[in-house]
């Protein structure tokens, strides 16, 4: 039921942090899997650690700001690899400053890398998807899919639009046999949240106090997840934004 075997996955931002997490989980149930980013030594050093445990993988450069960079990832993924089965749109970035200090083009970038990414990859892959019978789509929100960041408020747009855009994916290909699913991973530390630790004075502590689990999230604890929503075993979950937060989002 959790077998990936022959199937072929690409996660943008997979060279770190969460994206890699879950792209072990993925390597582990035996998908192949291309990981994609801007940084190419940071991808060929995944794709060497995902490959030392018996995995196929594969880096291919992308930008997913970018149009013409999404296009030729689809074409590069079904040259190399024959197929495409699983997207996770993963890729993400955050600018923090309250909204009276934000720059539009700080805006967008934050929202093109986090959400609009999501729209492009999800729209490039479809044909594929549908000319195979299927497919799998999972984008990551965050806790700022549910509650509001002062300090962030270009960032938690981008994860509230993460997850109407899944819903819609879901509802427009649910007939082509697509499941498009959102993770809302809590506090995980990452590159993105060190620095957010750094300009975000409490945060750690505030994490630590809310956190029903007590502890940060290490990127492994979003491997399990990855593998059930690729695999067949949520063949009937479609539009599902699941939480992997330690209890984060239940505690006031
Ligand atoms: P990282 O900074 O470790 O990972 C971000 C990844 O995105 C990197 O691999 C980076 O690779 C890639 N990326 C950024 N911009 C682009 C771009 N324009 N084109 C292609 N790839 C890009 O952070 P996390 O692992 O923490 O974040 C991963 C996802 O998880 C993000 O969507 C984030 O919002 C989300 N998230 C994180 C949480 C946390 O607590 N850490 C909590 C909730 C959600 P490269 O620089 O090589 O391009």
């Amino acid at each position: 039921m959790f077998d990936l075997s022959g199937k072929v996955a690409v996660v943008t931002g997979g060279n770190g942090g969460i994206g890699l997490g879950m792209a072990r989980g993925l390597a582990s149930a035996g998908a192949t899997v291309v990981i994609a980013a801007r940084n190419l030594k940071k991808s060929q050093a995944a794709v060497a650690e995902l490959v030392s445990h018996g995995a196929s993988a594969s880096a291919i450069l992308v930008d997913v700001t970018q149009e013409a960079s999404i296009s030729a990832l689809f074409a590069e993924t079904l040259e190399r690899c024959g197929r495409l089965d699983i997207l996770f749109n993963n890729a993400g970035t955050n600018i923090r400053h309250p909204a009276h200090e934000l720059g539009l083009a700080e805006w967008h970038t934050v929202i093109d890398t986090n959400l609009t990414s999501a729209f492009m990859c999800a729209k490039a892959a479809y044909p594929t998807f549908k000319r195979g019978g299927g497919g799998k789509i999972v984008n990551i929100g965050s806790m700022m899919s549910i509650f509001g960041a002062s300090f962030a408020p270009a960032y938690a747009a981008s994860k509230g639009g993460i997850v109407q855009l899944t819903r819609s994916l879901a509802s427009a290909w649910a007939s082509d046999n697509i499941q498009a699913n959102a993770i809302l991973p809590g506090w995980i530390d990452t590159d993105l949240t060190r620095s957010a630790r750094e300009q975000v004075p409490g945060l750690h502590e505030n994490v630590l106090r809310r956190t029903p689990a007590a502890r940060w999230g290490v990127i492994n604890d979003l491997s399990g997840i990855a593998v059930f929503l690729a695999s067949a075993a949520s063949d009937f979950i479609t539009g599902a934004a699941i939480p992997v937060d330690g209890g984060y989002s239940i505690q006031g």
